[in-house]
C-alpha cells in the first residue's frame, strides 16, 4: 500500500518537472495540485510519516513561482487574484481542515469570484494596512462570509470591520500554520507583514515590492531601513508576496543605478518575458530581490556614486535619497 503512495508522490513531482521545464504551466500545476489532494489521501489513510510528504512538497515550491496557484508547504495553497489595475490579493487555503483567508482584499468581487469557482468559504481577512487598495473588500466579504479580520491594533481605527489586532512578534495561528506578525512601517504607520515559517512565505504588502519598496507616506527612511532590514533577517529562499505587480515598471529605475548588474539584467528580462505572457512575476524570492532591488543594496558603491550619496551616510540616509530619486524618475 505505502508504494502505490509513493508511486503516487512520483507522479506528481514528475509533474512538477514538467512544469519546471515550461510546458503549459498552467494546467499542469491544476494538475499537481489535483495529484496532491490524491497523495495525501493516501498519506492520511495509511499513517505514511509526514516528514516524507513535506520533504516532497517542498521540493515543488520553485515550480510554483511561475504560476498563480502555489503549493507552499504539505497543506497550504497560495492563488493570487489581481484585484483593480495591479493589485494582488491572496487567497490561503488550508487543505487539511479547509480554512480559508485572504490577504489585502482590495475589492470583493475578484475574490468571491475565486472563491466560488472552488465552492469555498472564507474564515478570515488579513489586512497588512489600511490603504483602502488592500482593504476595499473588507466589509463586503466579511458581510457574505462571516470571515474574521485581521490586522495591526495600531490601525484599529483605519481597518474597516476589524476583529483581531495583532502586534509585532505576536504569533497567530492559521488552521495549524503559525503566522509570525512583524511591524513593517514606512508606507504607513500600522503597516504589518505576515510571515508563514513553516511555509517559507512572507506577505509584505507595500513594504517591499519585486525591485523597489513603498512610499513613505507616513514614515521615515529610517523606519523604512529598518523594517527592510527585519525582512532581510529571514532566510534567503523566503517567498515574497507583495501588495502590486509593479517589477516590469521598477525594472527601468534599478537598472539606470546598475546597468552593470548581471543578475538583475537577467531577472529584468525573465520579469519582461513572464509580463508578456500576462503572467504574474510574483512571488519573488528573498535571495532575487538582495541581489537586484535598489531599496535592498544601499552600501552598494556604484548606487552611491550615481546618485552622489556620500560615503560617510549611513543605509537609512541612502535609502531616503533612493527613495527621492525613485519618487522623481
Ligand atoms: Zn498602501
Amino acid at each position: 500500500m505505502l508504494s502505490k503512495a509513493s508511486t503516487t508522490a512520483m507522479s506528481a513531482f514528475s509533474s512538477c518537472s514538467r512544469v519546471r521545464t515550461g510546458f503549459s504551466v498552467w494546467p499542469n500545476v491544476r494538475q499537481l495540485c489535483f495529484r496532491k489532494g490524491i497523495l495525501y489521501g493516501f498519506m492520511r489513510l495509511f499513517s505514511t510519516p509526514y516528514k516524507t510528504l513535506r520533504g516532497g512538497a517542498s521540493r515543488s515550491l520553485r515550480v510554483a513561482r511561475f504560476c498563480s496557484v502555489a503549493n507552499m508547504s504539505s497543506s497550504l495553497q497560495i492563488e493570487l487574484v489581481p484585484c483593480l489595475s495591479d493589485n494582488y490579493a491572496y487567497i490561503l487555503h488550508d487543505i487539511d481542515t479547509g480554512t480559508v483567508g485572504v490577504v489585502d482584499p482590495s475589492e470583493a468581487t475578484p475574490v468571491i469570484d475565486a472563491l466560488s469557482k472552488k465552492n469555498r468559504n472564507l474564515n478570515y481577512i488579513l489586512n497588512t494596512h489600511h490603504h483602502h487598495d488592500h482593504t476595499g473588500g473588507n466589509v463586503e466579504l466579511k458581510a457574505r462570509y462571516g470571515a474574521k479580520v485581521i490586522g495591526s491594533a495600531t490601525d484599529k481605527e483605519r481597518i474597516p470591520g476589524i476583529d483581531i489586532h495583532l502586534n509585532d512578534g505576536d504569533k497567530w495561528m492559521f488552521a495549524g500554520h503559525e503566522v509570525q506578525v512583524m511591524d513593517t512601517p514606512g508606507h504607513t504607520r500600522g503597516h504589518i507583514s505576515f510571515y508563514f515559517a513553516g511555509s517559507g512565505a512572507i506577505f509584505t504588502g507595500d513594504t517591499l515590492f519585486s525591485l523597489s519598496c513603498g512610499k513613505l507616506f507616513e514614515g521615515t527612511p529610517q523606519e523604512m531601513q529598518s523594517s527592510l532590514g527585519k525582512i532581510m533577517s529571514l532566510p534567503d529562499d523566503t517567498s515574497i508576496y507583495c501588495g502590486h505587480e509593479y517589477t516590469l515598471n521598477n525594472t527601468d529605475f534599478a537598472l539606470k543605478l546598475e546597468p552593470g548588474n548581471k543578475e538583475l539584467r537577467s531577472y529584468a528580462g525573465h520579469v519582461a518575458s513572464l509580463r508578456s505572457k500576462g503572467l504574474p512575476t510574483i512571488p519573488t524570492t528573498l535571495k532575487m530581490e538582495k541581489a537586484c532591488n535598489p531599496f535592498l543594496r544601499t552600501s552598494n558603491a556604484q548606487i552611491r556614486q550615481l546618485l552622489n550619496i556620500p560615503a560617510t551616510a549611513d543605509d537609512a540616509e541612502a535609502l531616503g535619497i533612493i527613495r527621492q530619486a525613485k519618487d522623481n524618475f
